[in-house]
């Protein structure tokens, strides 16, 4: 579960990025995060997964109290969130099924658990057969489903998708939404950030919209709640 309650973040340059946020994203639930450049979306996802702390207020997320998190916590608590970057972060280096297996490795899975692994995500976002290849011989909607098996691939409870279609074309884009949503339904919590406000209206999901640091709405209906301000 993800908590946010009365949730101030402050810079150090004195911009308060967030005032007063509370949501809560129950184990299981699929939400859009949206809202305009500049308005704490990336904010809340460097909140959850500890990369910030709050100023005031407190983030509970998966069994953890980020406020107060110590330091040597902090990558146990990433297991819990596999995060799908904007820009992907692929090993070009290294083939389609090393790079999900090295997320594997740096948590030391063994052998036998990574062969068994591996093929299963790999299958779940369509690139079975492309386990030889290298990020820079697959398409951008390949690469993003490479970051997602990858993001999937130590089994978190929670997956954040942070733009995941920022640089796909419609078809591709409603592909990778359909995808996250699948990945949903297997059980996993997805959070989506998204600017593509047309995209999230179609898919009939609850959305979180925030605006200047505050949360504008919430429901099924937030993007159009939104839009109206
Ligand atoms: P979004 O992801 O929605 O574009 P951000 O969470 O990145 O929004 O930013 C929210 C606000 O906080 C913006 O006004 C931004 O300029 C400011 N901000 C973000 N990161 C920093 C930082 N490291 N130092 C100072 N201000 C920041």
């Amino acid at each position: 579960m993800i908590e946010f309650t009365d949730v101030v973040k402050s810079y150090s340059v004195g911009t308060q990025a967030l005032k007063g946020v509370s949501l809560q994203i129950e184990d299981g639930e699929f939400a859009y995060l949206v809202g305009p450049s500049g308005s704490g979306k990336s904010t809340i996802i460097k909140l959850i997964t500890g990369e910030l702390k709050p100023t005031s207020g407190t983030v509970h997320v998966n069994g953890y109290s980020l406020e107060r998190i110590r330091k040597r916590e902090i990558p146990f608590l990433r297991r819990t969130v596999g995060v799908v970057f904007q820009d992907f972060r692929l090993i070009d280096t290294k083939t389609v099924y090393e790079n999900v297996a090295f997320a594997m490795r740096v948590i030391g899975a063994g052998n036998r658990e990574i062969r068994e692994r591996v093929p299963y995500v790999l299958e779940l976002v369509g690139l079975e057969n492309k386990g030889h290849r290298h990020p820079t011989e697959l398409s951008g909607g390949e690469q993003q489903r490479l970051a997602i098996a990858r993001a999937l691939v130590n089994n978190p409870s929670t997956i954040i998708a942070d733009e995941p279609t920022g640089n796909l074309d419609p078809a591709r884009s409603w592909e990778i939404m359909s995808l996250l949503q699948e990945i949903n339904n297997l059980g996993t919590t997805t959070l989506v950030v998204t600017h593509q406000m047309d995209l999230v209206e179609k898919f009939h999901k609850r959305v979180i919209a925030i605006n200047d640091g505050l949360v504008v709405s919430d429901g099924m209906d937030g993007y159009k709640a939104y839009e109206i301000q």
